[in-house]
């Protein structure tokens, strides 16, 4: 054996009570390392290149040489030792991109919205009836381009969005019984799930979506300050007790499925337990999501850089909480960390962020082909239409530049199989590229990141059957 040399970038040790553990970069696993694991690696770290003589004079007569070579074997075949002076290759050379297994595909109903968001990323949007609206005609030609680019999927996705979807539900009343019969035909599953500001819900509509099990996500910013700060009418009028009124609504009747509430984090709004705890305790949504705006096109809404570490650290308490629930076996509904968890579990190597432009597409009011929602209305060249299909090179030529990290700050991260450069979008608001990662909070992130596995870790330790219960089941799903 010549001498041997750690692969740092694929691996990370968290300690967790007495138990190290290592988590594996390439497949985003984690092991418990056994004693000789642990002292081999605690070795490399200090001493740096092992030789065959050093581990001989170091392990003496307390371990047999052969119970070392195959531990060594054991860290080479995961690549977490190499031979020194050898390249480390932290990625796999990205393949030519062929084929695009769509099973989602976004709807942009209306560029229309009743409210007016002082944050709202959309360039194209306009009230609801000055806005464009999709043609039922639109609509079935996606859903055939859908079927036609991925045929013989089990399951498919129709996702609704605008501006405000509810503000064009006859095109979505059309699609969805067009989808049920033509999905069934096909004997394949379609799952209807639409992202609402919830002024618009009635009883009716409520019904309407029980029947058909839409999978429902209300916007809603926290308490009425925090809310009205930002979500407005287009008077200037905050909409929180609208908003609270059709979300309790919302909350007592609906019973098809679980309803999330998605949370914009801007500038002055950083308090994340005080919002978990109004949108979860007291209204009673199931899941709370966060999403930080760092990169919009209106600055003045983004978040400082001191902010950004005030929202990782609320979300790290709210984390904490979410670990004592899981130890109690309850999933306390905290949306981010329990993606996290999720990723995890599943050992999920993204070698994207996302599905956008993989799985998923999202079709403007005019049939264009965008990467997903946030790009509907952009300067960003479409990527086709639902007439002619999916322009395959340039969508190829877009998802290879992502893929391809050498030379990139990502190459060697940590967190590269997790955060995968981050959201196309966030990008392309900051750089105007949008394979560009986006670098502006990467320290945060791997911060956020190791904060999760050292709780996954103790979760898997303390009570496995948490994954069992409330991960395993959302995935099938
Ligand atoms: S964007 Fe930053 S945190 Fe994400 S993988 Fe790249 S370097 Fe890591
Ligand atoms: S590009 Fe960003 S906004 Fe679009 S689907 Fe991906 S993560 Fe979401």
């Amino acid at each position: 054996m010549g001498s041997l040399t750690l692969v740092k970038p694929n691996l990370h040790l968290v300690d967790v009570d007495s138990r190290r553990m290592l988590f594996h970069v390439p497949s985003s696993s984690l092991f418990e390392l056994d004693p000789l694991g642990r002292e081999l690696i605690e070795l490399f770290e200090t001493r740096g290149d092992l030789s065959a003589p050093m581990l001989r004079a170091h392990f003496a007569d307390r371990v047999s040489p052969q119970a070392v070579r195959e531990t060594l074997e054991e860290l080479k075949s995961l690549e977490i030792v190499h031979d020194s002076g050898a390249v480390a290759s932290y990625n796999p050379r990205p393949k030519p991109v062929k084929n695009f297994p769509l099973t989602t595909i976004v709807l942009n109903v209306n560029t229309g919205c009743n409210l007016s968001c002082t944050y709202c990323y959309k360039e194209d949007l306009t009230t609801p009836s000055q806005g464009d609206k999709m043609s039922f005609d639109t609509a079935v030609k996606s859903v055939e381009m859908l079927l036609q680019e991925s045929p013989g999927q089990p399951r498919y996705n129709v996702v609704f969005f605008g501006g405000e979807p509810l503000s064009h539900m006859p095109v979505i009343r059309q699609i969805v019984t067009y989808c049920e019969e033509r999905f069934a035909s096909l004997e394949a599953q379609v799952d209807f799930t639409l992202t609402t500001n919830a002024t618009l819900l009635n009883e009716t509509l409520i019904e309407y979506f029980n029947d058909h099990r839409f999978g429902l996500t209300v916007s809603m910013d926290g308490p009425e300050a925090m809310h009205d700060k930002n979500r407005i009418t287009v008077g200037g009028q905050g909409t929180y007790a609208v908003v609270r009124r059709k979300a309790q609504m919302l909350l007592e009747r609906y019973s098809a499925r679980p309803v999330g509430c998605r949370v914009t984090l801007t500038r002055g709004i950083t308090d994340v337990e005080t919002i978990f705890d109004h949108l979860h305790r007291e209204l009673g949504f199931t899941e709370v999501g966060f999403g930080p705006v760092t990169s919009g096109d209106i600055t003045a809404f983004n978040l400082t850089a001191d902010e950004m570490v005030d929202v990782f650290a609320g979300m790290k308490r709210l984390g904490q909480q979410y670990l004592e629930a899981a130890l109690a076996h309850r999933n306390m509904g905290f949306g981010n960390m329990h993606q996290l968890m999720t990723d995890l579990h599943e050992g999920n190597k993204k070698q994207l962020p996302c599905g956008a432009g993989v799985g998923l597409l999202a079709v403007d009011t005019q049939g264009g082909l965008n990467l997903c929602h946030r790009f509907t209305g952009s300067e960003m060249p479409l990527f086709g239409d639902v007439e002619n299909g999916i322009d395959k090179p340039a969508l190829a030529a877009f998802v290879e530049g992502r893929l391809d990290r050498s030379n990139t700050g990502c190459e060697t991260c940590r967190i590269r199989n997790i955060c995968s450069g981050g959201c196309y979008h966030e990008s392309y608001a900051k750089y105007g590229d949008a394979t560009t990662p986006s670098y502006h909070y990467c320290d945060l992130l791997r911060d956020w990141v190791d904060f999760g596995v050292a709780v996954y870790s103790q979760i898997m330790v303390e009570n496995p059957a948490f994954f069992d219960t409330y991960v395993s089941p959302r995935r099938s799903a």
